[in-house]
C-alpha cells in the first residue's frame, strides 16, 4: 500500500514500456489531455500536446482555482479506487496542489447517496465518519443544520488547485521532454491539422472537454451537451476566519443541488449552484455571473451559513460542464478514425481523476494491455454507446423549488 498526502492507496502503477518511435498527438490540454499526455510520455511516446488557449487556460473546464476531490461516490467504487490513485499522483506533482480541507455531505435521508456512500467508503477501508447534526453543529458552529438530519464527514478528502494543477502537470510534461504547443485543432475526413498544417503522429488523442462536438462533428453515441455554470465566491467577514480552509470544510448537499469551498489562498467562500443553466458556446460565452445564480447562492447562505448571507460577491467564475446523459466520462476508440481517441465527458467530476485517466488512456493507447487492465471499470461505462439520463455522479443537479 502507498500512501502519499497521508491517503493510503491499493492501486499500483504499472512499470511502463518503452516505445520510443511512437508518436502521439494530444488535442486539448485540459485535466485530461495534460495528464494523458504525461502518461503517454511516460511510457516513453514521443507526445505533443497542443491548445488553442494553453495548459490551464480560463475558458476550459480544468481552469477555475479549486475542485473537490472526494471518495464517496454512492454505491460505486471505481471512482473512489481513481480518486485516490489519482490523489496519490497530485501530491508527488506538488503536494500544496491538494487542500487537504475533509468533505461534508448534508444528509435529511437514510436512503440517499451519502448513505449509500457511508456503506461503500466503510467496505473500502476509506476513512469517514457519521455526525449526527447536534455533532455537526459542535463541530462547525458556523453552518445552520436546519433540514440536515446528519451528515457524512470524509477527513482525507479536501480539495485540489484546479487551474495551477494543470499549469504544473504541463510543465512536469515538458520536463519530461514533452512538446506543448499553442495551436488549433481541426479534424477533416481523416486529417487533422494544428493550425491549418497537416500532422503526422501515430496516434491522436481528442481530449477537447466542452469542444469535443465542435471538433469532431457528429460522432455516433458522442453526446455532450454543454451549460454553463456558475461558481460565486463571497467574500469572509473581516477579522473572522471561520470560513477559511482549516476551520472549514468543503460542503457537499447532494440533494439540495448545492456545493462548496472554504476560501483558499483569501479568494473567499466558494458556492456552486449545481443545476444545468443555458446551452453555450464556450468560445463565445460572455463570463458574467447571472443575478439569479448569486441571488440563489445568497438564499443558500442564509438558510445554511447566515454569518456569510450579507456578505459581498469577491469574484465568480462562469464555465461549461461537459455533460454525458449518465455522468460516466467518455474514454474509447474514434470509431471511424484510425488510431484515435476520445477522452471527454466529464460532466462536474472529472477533475480528480485526471492522473487515472491519463494512466488508463495512456495504456490503452501505447496497447499495454496489463496496464489497462489494472485500472480498468469492472464494466462498459467509458465505452462510446448509448446513455440513458441517471442520477449523476455529481449532485441530484436539479434546480431547488421555491422555498
Ligand atoms: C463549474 C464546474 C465545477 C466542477 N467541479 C468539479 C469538482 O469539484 N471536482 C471534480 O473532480 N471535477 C469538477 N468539475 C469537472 C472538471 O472540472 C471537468 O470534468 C474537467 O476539468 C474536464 O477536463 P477536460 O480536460 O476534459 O476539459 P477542459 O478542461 O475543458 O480542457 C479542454 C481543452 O481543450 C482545448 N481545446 C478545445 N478544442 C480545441 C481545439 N480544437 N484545438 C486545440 N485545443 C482545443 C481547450 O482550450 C481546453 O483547454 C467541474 C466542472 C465545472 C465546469
Amino acid at each position: 500500500m502507498a500512501v502519499a498526502c497521508g491517503v493510503p492507496c491499493t492501486l499500483v502503477i504499472v512499470a511502463p514500456r518503452y516505445h520510443p518511435h511512437v508518436h502521439v498527438l494530444v488535442i486539448g490540454a485540459g485535466v485530461f489531455g495534460t495528464w494523458t499526455a504525461r502518461w503517454l510520455r511516460r511510457r516513453g511516446a514521443s507526445v505533443t500536446l497542443v491548445d488553442q488557449y494553453g495548459p490551464g487556460n480560463s475558458l476550459a473546464s480544468s481552469g477555475d482555482e479549486s475542485r473537490v476531490t472526494r471518495s464517496a461516490h454512492g454505491p460505486d467504487e471505481h471512482y473512489p479506487l481513481w480518486q485516490r490513485h489519482s490523489l496519490r499522483q497530485w501530491c508527488e506533482l506538488d503536494p500544496t496542489l491538494f487542500v487537504p480541507t475533509g468533505v461534508l455531505w448534508f444528509a435529511s435521508r437514510e436512503d440517499g447517496f451519502e448513505a449509500d456512500s457511508a456503506v461503500t467508503l466503510e467496505r473500502m477501508g476509506i476513512a469517514s465518519e457519521r455526525l449526527d447534526a447536534d455533532e455537526l453543529a459542535h463541530r462547525w458552529p458556523q453552518i445552520r443544520t436546519d433540514g440536515f438530519t446528519w451528515a457524512l464527514y470524509e477527513p482525507d478528502a479536501g480539495a485540489l488547485m484546479a487551474r495551477r494543477g494543470v499549469a504544473s502537470a504541463a510543465r512536469a510534461f515538458a520536463d519530461e521532454g514533452g512538446e506543448v504547443r499553442i495551436g488549433l485543432g481541426r479534424v477533416s475526413g481523416e486529417t487533422v491539422t494544428v493550425n491549418d498544417e497537416p500532422v503526422r503522429a501515430d496516434a491522436v488523442v481528442f481530449a477537447a472537454g466542452s469542444w469535443l462536438p465542435k471538433l469532431l462533428g457528429p460522432v455516433p453515441a458522442l453526446e455532450i451537451s454543454v451549460p454553463q455554470q456558475e461558481i460565486i465566491y463571497f467574500a469572509t467577514p473581516p477579522g473572522d476566519d471561520r470560513f477559511d480552509a482549516g476551520q472549514h470544510p468543503t460542503w457537499v448537499d447532494y440533494d439540495g443541488s448545492f456545493y462548496g469551498i472554504p476560501s483558499i489562498e483569501r479568494r473567499g467562500f466558494k458556492v456552486a449552484p449545481d443545476w444545468p443553466g443555458p446551452m453555450v458556446d464556450p468560445d463565445r460565452q460572455e463570463r458574467r455571473l447571472s443575478d439569479e445564480r448569486v441571488d440563489v447562492a445568497r438564499d443558500y447562505l442564509r438558510r445554511h451559513f447566515p454569518a456569510m448571507a450579507a456578505q459581498p460577491v469577491s469574484e465568480g467564475r462562469v464555465c461549461q460542464y461537459e455533460l454525458t446523459a449518465d455522468t460516466h466520462f467518455i474514454i474509447d476508440r474514434h470509431p471511424s478514425l484510425p488510431h484515435a481517441w476520445i477522452v471527454g465527458g466529464g460532466s462536474g467530476h472529472g477533475y480528480k481523476h485526471g492522473p487515472a485517466v491519463g494512466e488508463y488512456l495512456s495504456a490503452l493507447v501505447m496497447e499495454d494491455a496489463v496496464a489497462a487492465a489494472t485500472l480498468a471499470p469492472p464494466d462498459d461505462r467509458f465505452a462510446l454507446r448509448p446513455r440513458v439520463s441517471s442520477l449523476g455522479m455529481r449532485t441530484a443537479g436539479v434546480a431547488p423549488g421555491p422555498g
